[in-house]
């Protein structure tokens, strides 16, 4: 018996064979049509996949992962023989459906045709470049690939741990092209602004261009001056087993301890920010579904965002499209609405970006809910001057019950164990200065030969880093700590967030300080805290009460 996905999925592919329109262009419908569109023939003269014209008859596999197959031949030799050629090239059949050696034939002789295979040869040759490009890059774990177009010349960069290095190099030419390859199979892509010609897209799994572990690649184009392209494709990996939890990302035991305390609350907002590209996404992701895994899935959690960038098992996620006359922040506005209606006890929203939103996160959680979001500020006490930006008037933010959680957090690359240079060796080959080696030294109680720098590399890292650590500031906020900001008295707030807990106050460790532990245990480089953070120097003498509980601190947590 055929399950109404076949029969859609067949209905589909007869008017996109015949160029017709299908009978009842229902929303559903239409959007089934643009999955199948999406990708290209792989099983095409020059695709990768491509079948002798006899199997032309059984099977023909899309770069959207789907594969249609002759009826009852799914067990065929020949059928099976090209799905496993699939699944050797790495690409992934999503999707097996059923239908008839006629129309699977027409689909091949409408490619032939119209060239929609992925166009002329040459294309097909770059959108290979693109994908071996892409696949260099994700064995690295690079978060980002530069494709930046020059007078004569194409550079290729891939971002590793934070950091720029060359992957390769084109001519102008090749490179424009693998440009307009990207796009070609791009998804939701279109001009931002038409006059600047600024352009942004997705590569999903039906562009047959990613590796397993990367679940999408976002683009952005930028045209710059003397019509010289630049490309920026960020890379969102998928989550690997075991990686549910926040543990083993960098936190210090206390701040594991707070945010399981957050996690583990039913009501009340808990907010997270970071710059881009500081892990905000990979942490939110994690606390929500170890929070879902610990409830046993017996709440109802839902993700408002656009684009969607969480992955979380046992939510759902709310679209998030603006009809036609209505603006984002319309849209935003009408599905958290429409999400209040659905019995929530969590709610996820992308990010709280503008005062509508701002106030429907505190109204909620005000009704009894939990709300996480992110939001941008330099400091986790300063959301609290952030949402006060956003309009959220001061009494609410002193009621204790709404503004439960705050977090900040950065990423600092960790140097390879295998290559890293000690102060010592450093100072003797002058890599760093001798009042630097004394600072550091002074402050974390520790000698030279147990303090190290980022090494010159080898063949076991990128450039002397081995991957990047979270360095954050956690704060469970109380009646006290509300008050003083209430009261707006900075000094008296951030002091008794300080304040050790056995005199009285919170013990918070400010994100200076948990970056120059790990200065202080040797996994992380000075030079990158400073670049990243702050200079120590300037940190001691601008915030001389933090500076007394600095060297406290790295005592205290470096062993
Ligand atoms: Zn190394």
């Amino acid at each position: 018996m055929k399950s109404d996905i076949e029969d859609r999925t067949t209905t589909a592919l007869q008017s996109q064979v015949t160029g017709g329109k299908p009978n009842e262009a229902s929303d559903e419908q239409s959007s089934f049509l643009d999955e199948l569109r999406t990708g290209p023939l792989l099983s095409g003269a020059d695709g990768p996949l491509a079948v002798s014209s006899a199997d032309r008859a059984l099977i023909a596999v899309f770069g959207s992962g789907l594969a249609v197959v002759a009826a009852g031949s799914r067990w065929s030799p020949e059928v099976k023989a090209v799905l496993d050629r699939a699944i050797r090239s790495d690409l992934q059949i999503v999707r097996i459906v059923e239908s008839e050696s006629k129309i699977i034939l027409a689909v091949y002789e409408k490619h032939a045709g119209d060239g929609s295979n992925g166009g002329p040869k040459g294309e097909i040759e770059r959108q290979r470049e693109l994908r071996h490009i892409i696949s260099q890059a994700a064995v690295e774990s690079a978060s980002d690939i530069h494709i930046q177009v020059y007078p004569g010349y194409c550079d290729i960069r891939i971002r590793v741990h934070g950091r720029l290095r060359d992957l390769s190099n084109r001519s102008a030419e090749e490179g424009t092209a693998i440009i307009n390859a990207a796009f070609a199979v791009a998804t939701d892509h279109g001009s931002e602004s038409g006059v600047s010609g600024f352009m942004k897209g997705t590569l999903t799994r039906a562009s047959g261009l990613l590796p397993t572990d990367v679940d999408l690649i976002r683009l952005q184009y930028s045209p710059t001056s003397g019509h010289r392209p630049s490309l920026v494709m960020r890379l969102k990996y998928a989550i690997k087993k075991g990686e549910t939890d926040i543990a083993g990302l960098g936190y210090l035991r206390q701040q594991v301890r707070d945010i399981g305390i957050m996690r583990r609350r039913t009501s009340g907002l808990y907010l997270l920010a970071g710059k881009v590209s500081s892990g905000k996404t990979t942490t939110l992701q994690r606390i929500l579904n170890a929070m879902i895994r610990e409830k046993a899935f017996e709440i109802s959690a839902f993700a408002i965002e656009e684009p969607v960038e969480l992955e979380i098992s046992g939510a759902v996620h709310v679209a998030v499209v603006p009809r036609s006359g209505q603006t984002r922040r319309q849209a935003f506005a009408e599905a958290v609405k429409s999400t209040l209606r659905s019995d929530p006890n969590v709610i996820v929203l992308g990010e709280l970006r503008d005062e509508e939103l701002a106030g429907n996160a505190l109204e909620l959680a005000m009704t009894g809910h939990a709300l996480w979001s992110t939001v941008h500020s330099g400091s986790a006490l300063g959301i609290l001057d952030r949402l006060n930006d956003l309009g959220v008037a001061p009494w609410k933010l002193a009621e204790p019950s709404v503004i439960k959680g705050l977090i900040y957090q950065r990423l600092v690359g960790t140097l390879c164990p295998h290559c890293k240079l000690s102060y010592r060796t450093a100072l003797a080959r002058q890599a760093i200065s001798g009042a630097m080696v004394e600072e550091v030294a002074g402050l974390s109680g520790r000698s030279p030969e147990r303090l190290f720098l980022r090494g010159p590399g080898c063949e076991k890292c990128s450039s002397g880093l081995g991957g990047r650590t979270v360095v954050a500031e956690t704060v469970l906020p109380d009646p006290i700590l509300l008050n003083h900001y209430v009261s707006e008295d900075r000094t008296a707030m951030r002091e008794y967030w300080l304040r050790p807990v056995e005199q009285g106050g919170v013990g918070g460790i400010p994100v200076m300080h948990h970056a120059m532990i790990k200065v202080g245990r040797g996994t992380c480089d000075i030079n990158e805290v400073e670049e990243e953070i702050d200079l120590v120097s300037s940190y001691r003498r601008d915030y001389p009460f933090h500076a007394r509980r600095l060297a406290a601190d790295l005592k205290r947590f470096q062993s």
